[in-house]
């Protein structure tokens, strides 16, 4: 058994479909369903026999001490966060409970936990943080990509809440002995992404006719991850990293926004062509760019390729067709997304059940 946290989201519940129909071990999945949470996600597994969901916060200490003690798990997976940039410079203060708080109140339980246990299962026992690029800050255009090594330099509320999660996950191994790893992984796409980020965003709103807002000069580079290759990643670092190291994780993907947006619109030109003709393309407008907005982050994932053997399995050709595809598959997905109605649809099918 093992116990995710915030396996609602955009990664996280790409993580439980995959853990789920490939592992043969349980999970359970402990989520706040804050706006980025969908339990939709999951509904092709909510009845699976090794599945046990339970809504709840990271930083309710004493919820998360009675879920280890019940569950005994081997492993605790820790996905929740506060994650969109923009709401981070809007209002902070959710990242910082969330991402730094939450993730302590967590850590304290789990290192309540790990002591209790019988040296055998302590020795085989694993805390896995999920952590971001972003905690690296900008990089000039020549500069070599971020290895492990890199200093820690945030630059934005979000950026600087993942990176004290990160240091006190740090601290937490250094101080008391707790078996932890760490991963810092670029950009994600993919299924299930929440229509704030880049990617979806483009997609939706390419579709509906809407303006492709751009910021700045959309030069800002960002290296791209089809999730599914995230997800593989951090299974192999489950299984065989080493206690104490952290793994950068990437698809030597780099690639300007604008380039993204356009690849977008040519895969939507092809796939489902504009009703009166012309490309989507023509719905790029350029917006006033974000404050503080870092240009470049690009992952260096030799020591994962190395030391752990892992490759992305998917081209960012072949993700992107993937993606955009997955999207215009499911419509119904994207609507009740975009209305908030997910949150009664969900609630509907449980009162059915
Ligand atoms: P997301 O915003 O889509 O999902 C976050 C999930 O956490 C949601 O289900 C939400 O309900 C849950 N959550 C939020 N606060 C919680 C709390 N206090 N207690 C319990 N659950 C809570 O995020 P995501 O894009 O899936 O990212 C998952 C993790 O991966 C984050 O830690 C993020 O920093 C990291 N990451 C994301 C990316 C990316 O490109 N999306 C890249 C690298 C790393």
């Amino acid at each position: 058994m093992i116990l995710v946290t915030g396996g609602a989201g955009f990664i996280g519940s790409n993580f439980v479909l995959d853990w789920l129909a490939g592992s043969g071990e349980g999970l359970v999945n402990l989520d706040k369903l804050t706006y980025a949470g969908n339990r939709e996600n999951l509904r092709s597994v909510e009845k699976h026999p090794g599945y046990v969901f339970v809504h709840g916060d990271i930083g309710d200490q004493g919820l998360v001490e009675q879920l280890l003690a019940r569950h005994q798990p081997r492993a605790v997976l820790n996905f929740a966060a506060e994650s969109h940039v923009d709401r981070s410079i809007h209002s902070p203060g959710g990242f910082i409970e969330t991402n730094v708080v939450g993730s302590f109140r967590l850590l304290e339980a789990v290192r309540g936990y790990c002591d209790s246990l019988p040296a055998a299962q302590r020795e085989a026992f694993r805390f896995l943080h999920v952590s971001t690029d972003e905690v690296y800050g900008s990089l000039a255009p020549d500069a070599p990509a971020f290895t492990e090594d890199h200093k820690y330099e945030p630059n934005s509320p979000y950026s600087a809440s993942k990176a004290a999660s990160d240091h006190l996950v740090r601290a937490y191994c250094h101080t008391y002995g707790l078996p932890v790893l760490t991963t810092n992984c670029s950009n994600n796409y993919g299924p299930y992404h929440f229509p704030e980020k880049l990617i979806p965003l483009m997609i939706v709103n390419a579709l509906a006719g809407k303006p492709l807002p751009v910021y700045g000069d959309g030069q800002q580079v960002r290296d791209w991850l089809y999730v599914g290759d995230h997800c593989s990643a951090i299974r192999r670092v489950l299984e065989a990293g080493r206690v104490g190291e952290t793994y950068n994780v990437g698809g030597w993907n780099e690639k300007p926004n604008l380039e993204i947006v356009r690849t977008i619109c040519a895969l939507l030109d092809e796939l489902r062509p504009k009703a009166g003709g012309g490309s989507h393309a023509e719905q790029v407008t350029f917006v006033k760019d974000r404050p503080g907005h870092d240009r470049r982050y690009a992952i260096d994932a030799r020591k994962i390729e190395r030391e752990l053997g892992w490759r992305p399995a998917e081209s960012f050709e072949t993700g992107i067709r993937k993606t955009v595809r997955w999207y215009l598959e499911n419509p119904d997905w994207v609507a009740r997304v975009q209305s908030g109605a997910y949150r009664q649809w969900i609630a509907a099918q449980y009162e059915q059940a």
